[in-house]
This record gives C-alpha cells, sequence and structure tokens, in this order.
C-alpha cells in the first residue's frame, strides 16, 4: 500500500452508502485521517470507520443545495494540512461526478496544498446495479447519459439532448421528480419509456419502485420515496423484475417491487 503523508489532503469517494463499497485506498486513508471533512450524503456507517479521536466536520450539502462554497472548505482543509495532519475530504459516490470536487482540488492548488484524488463509487452506476438494472445491455442500451436534474439551458429545458439507445441516469432530481419527468418527455422521450427510481442504494433504507416515465413521479410520490435517489430511464429498466429478485433477494420491498412491476409492464 502506498504510504498516506501528513500535510495532504485526501479526496475521497465514499461510495453510495455501503462501506463495503469503500476502495482499499479509500478505507486506508479514513484510518490515517486527522481530520475528517464530509458531506451529509456520507453515510454513518461510513463515517464510523473514521478513527475515533479524528476531528469532523460536516460541510454537507443538502438536496443540492451547497452550504460551504469549496474555496472555504479548502482553506479549511489548508490550514490542517500545514499543520502537518493527514486531512481527509470525503464525498459521498465519487468526488468528481457532481460532488464539486474539481472546484475543491483547485482551490487547494491555488493554496499550495498537495492533494490525492481516490474515486469512488457513483451512485449513478452503484444505485441502478442494487436494483437489478444493468445500465448498459446488448440490444437495449448503448450508451450511458449521466445527469443533474437541476441543469437546465436557459428556456428552461433539460441540458442534455435525447440520446438513442441510452440510458439517462439522473441525479438530484428527487425534489422534482414530477417535472423533470414532464421535460423529460417535452425534449423528445417517449412517456412509456421503462422508469425506474431507486432511494438510498445500498443503504438498510434502500427502496425503489418502477413503472413508465410517465406515471413513474406518482409512483414515486405514492411509495413515499424521497432523497437521496435516482431516475434511472430507458428499455434497461424492464430487465428489472427479471434480476432484482437475483441481485436483492433480501430486500422484501425490491421483491415486491419486480412483482409488482412486472405486471405493470405487462398491461
Ligand atoms: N458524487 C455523488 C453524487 C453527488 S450529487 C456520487 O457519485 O454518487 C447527490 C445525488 O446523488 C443525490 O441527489 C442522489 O441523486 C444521488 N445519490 C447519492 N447517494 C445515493 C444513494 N445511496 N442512493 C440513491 N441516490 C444517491
Amino acid at each position: 500500500m502506498r504510504p498516506i503523508e501528513p500535510g495532504r489532503v485526501y479526496l475521497v469517494g465514499a461510495g453510495p452508502g455501503d462501506p463495503e463499497l469503500l476502495t482499499l485506498r479509500a478505507a486506508a486513508v479514513l484510518t490515517a485521517a486527522d481530520a475528517v471533512f464530509h458531506d451529509q450524503l456520507v453515510s454513518d456507517a461510513v463515517l464510523s470507520t473514521t478513527r475515533r479521536d479524528a476531528e469532523r466536520v460536516d460541510v454537507g450539502h443538502r438536496a443540492g443545495s451547497v452550504r460551504h462554497e469549496p474555496a472555504e472548505v479548502a482553506g479549511w482543509m489548508a490550514t490542517r494540512a500545514r499543520r502537518g495532519q493527514v486531512v481527509a475530504r470525503l464525498k459521498g459516490g465519487d468526488p468528481f461526478v457532481f460532488g464539486r470536487g474539481g472546484e475543491e482540488v483547485q482551490a487547494l492548488a491555488a493554496l499550495g496544498v498537495p492533494c490525492e484524488v481516490v474515486p469512488g463509487v457513483t451512485s449513478a452506476l452503484a444505485a441502478p446495479a442494487a436494483a437489478g438494472i444493468p445500465v448498459s445491455h446488448r440490444g437495449l442500451s448503448r450508451s450511458i447519459v449521466i445527469a443533474s436534474g437541476h441543469d437546465r439551458d436557459p428556456a428552461g429545458r433539460p441540458a442534455w439532448a435525447t440520446p438513442a439507445d441510452a440510458t439517462l441516469v439522473v441525479l438530484m432530481g428527487s425534489a422534482r421528480l414530477a417535472a423533470l419527468a414532464a421535460e423529460l418527455v417535452e425534449a423528445g422521450w417517449e412517456p412509456d419509456t421503462p422508469a425506474a427510481v431507486v432511494m438510498a442504494a445500498t443503504t438498510p433504507r434502500q427502496r425503489q419502485v418502477c413503472g413508465r416515465l410517465g406515471e413513474i413521479a406518482e409512483r414515486a410520490a405514492g411509495a413515499g420515496l424521497g432523497p437521496p435517489s435516482v431516475l434511472i430511464v430507458g428499455e434497461v429498466v424492464s430487465l428489472a423484475p427479471l434480476l432484482a429478485p437475483v441481485v436483492a433477494p433480501g430486500l422484501a420491498a425490491g421483491v415486491a417491487w419486480a412483482a409488482a412491476s412486472a405486471a405493470g409492464m405487462a398491461e
């Protein structure tokens, strides 16, 4: 294992929630860190792998609204690093997937603080996987688009084109799921495209619903799903009733959902 160096900031991907999905490098950094700066999304299970005597600072984002600017956080971390501490900056999923990780690295570089990025398992891929949805599948999907539910062009349309034969994974969309689904239909997605919402993937709170794009917001609301969740749109979602009972047999809700959705798909 490469050494963990004092005076350095480690920008660590915490994965989607399950601590066993931390990389070996992430686990080593968390064991060594003197100070841990983390987001709201980082699970308690992951935080519990940090040193007991480590300083913990919550600088989280909540439902997409940023509470502290990257430069501000970088300043606090720089102070610790200059004291010779090992500093971990823990971000949910992968630090460079809608986590403003790039901005923090820029800010650290401007302050002359050495930094290492430890990639993580992004929820954009882990949430579909944990729900039995392969994001690519021969004959069903040839590309994967990961988008933000907040990001719209000046005309208010989703800031991504309509891709043919693609799987679309939308993060940060749960607060405006109905509007988002309507925007997608307006942008050219068929309302009967299979769609799923997966909440709190890889944690004990994981739940999911699936159906058609035109009705998915209603189904998610009916099932009481909220953040954090991802929306998955594309033909690959039709595999979920087949795969979910295999990959998530322990999830009662998952199995019930699969059975219900299989019936829904047959309609
Ligand atoms: N860097 C993170 C994403 C940050 S944006 C990553 O790579 O996963 C925050 C969004 O991630 C949330 O709004 C939600 O859409 C998604 N998310 C994070 N953890 C999740 C989980 N366990 N289950 C479902 N969605 C999750």
